[in-house]
């Protein structure tokens, strides 16, 4: 069952209470540099990241955010640390949410004009504690970063913005490793009602960081838990979104373009179907439908599947079958059946 949570509002997009599950990305860009910024923003609001965040070492990246808010396409949050004057200087510049923990942020009269700043403006904050940053307090408490720790470091920082009555509360605990992630994440999850923004963090390259994140971000939303997640990858942030959409869609949670179908192959295959596989992924991947596309190699399962399927090919000796909403359309040799799928897929896309 879906952990409940209640809903705050970062910009336009709904976070937590119901709301889907949104996708995030962060710039790798200079935030000083405002042009490679919005660039990097466009790419990724085209690839379908709904909320972007950018990070704010010093006073000139966070003066930058005013122009790279004037023209940001989605939500803006500020990362943050430990300067209560950029945090200012940021919500000054129309930012759309802030990730800092206020913990961090040292005398508690700096804290309150932080919040005070936030309140007025209806903007969130995002807790986020990292498992390679705890407090030395707690590392003693419990030897090392543990779920446990992460948890405690996460409801004191809570309970500094709810002393001062703020609760656009947005909570994340990243580790590293899966488990200790997904154990924390459950942990916090049963004691409170805070939207969590969930993801793995320095989860490492883009084939490594994929598999990890699809298999720990999979468990905590398989159990209901996750109101928006960041893919971290080290790599184009871009490949982060389109990651963090494919683990959504593969729960059937979201809903965004083709869901591809294709066999692994075997020795039953007599076309080359792998090729055939991913020039269809390549070209129908920005189709903006949801179309069920099956590349099959063979008549065991591939007429079943493709047949299943919206639009599909099932291979044969040297050529393959055109099936539509499970109707053969017609006999394609093996050197057009790509691009005799890929027209038949955008054909339905046009038409529905
Ligand atoms: Fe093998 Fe046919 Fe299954 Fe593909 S669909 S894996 S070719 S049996």
């Amino acid at each position: 069952m879906a952990h409940k949570t209640r809903r705050i509002q970062v910009g336009s997009v709904a976070v937590g209470g119901g709301a889907p599950v949104s996708v995030q990305s962060m710039c790798n860009t200079d935030t000083r540099d405002v042009a490679a910024t919005l660039g990097q923003i466009r790419d990724l609001a085209e690839a379908g990241c709904e909320i972007v965040r950018c990070a704010v070492p010093d006073r000139e990246a966070a003066e930058a955010l005013r122009a790279i808010r004037a023209a940001c396409p989605i939500p803006l949050i500020a990362d943050i640390h430990f300067d209560y004057q950029l945090a200012l200087i940021a919500l000054d510049a129309g930012v759309d949410g802030l990730r800092i923990n206020p913990g961090n942020i040292g005398e508690r009269w700096k804290v309150r004009e932080v919040v005070k700043a936030c309140a007025e403006r209806a903007v969130p904050i995002r807790i986020g504690v990292n498992g390679g940053s705890l407090e030395k307090e707690l590392l003693e408490k419990y030897g090392h970063a543990t779920a446990e720790a992460m948890v405690e470091s996460a409801l004191g920082h809570v309970r500094i913005l709810e002393d001062l009555g703020f609760d656009r509360i947005k909570i994340s605990l990243k580790a590293s490793d899966i488990r200790r992630t997904v154990e924390a994440y459950r942990q916090l999850a049963a004691c409170c009602d805070y939207p969590l923004h969930i993801g793995i963090t320095e989860a490492g390259t883009t084939w490594s960081g994929t598999i990890k994140s699809a298999v720990g971000l999979g468990t905590l939303l398989y159990d209901g838990i996750g109101d928006t997640l960041r893919v971290s990858l080290t790599g184009d942030p871009v490949e982060e979104v389109r990651v963090g959409w494919e683990i959504l869609k593969s729960l059937e949670l979201r809903e965004r373009g083709p869901v591809f179908v294709s066999c692994p192959t075997c020795g039953r295959c007599q076309i080359d179907l792998i090729p055939i596989a991913e020039e269809v992924e390549r070209r129908l991947h920005d189709l903006p439908k949801k179309i069920t596309v099956a590349v099959m190699g063979c008549v065991v399962n591939g007429p079943g599947e493709a047949r299943e399927a919206d639009v599909g090919i099932a291979g044969g000796k040297g050529q393959g079958l055109l099936f539509r909403h499970g109707e053969v359309v017609r006999k394609v040799p093996e050197a057009e059946l790509a691009e005799a799928l890929i027209e038949e897929a955008r054909r339905l896309a046009e038409e529905e």
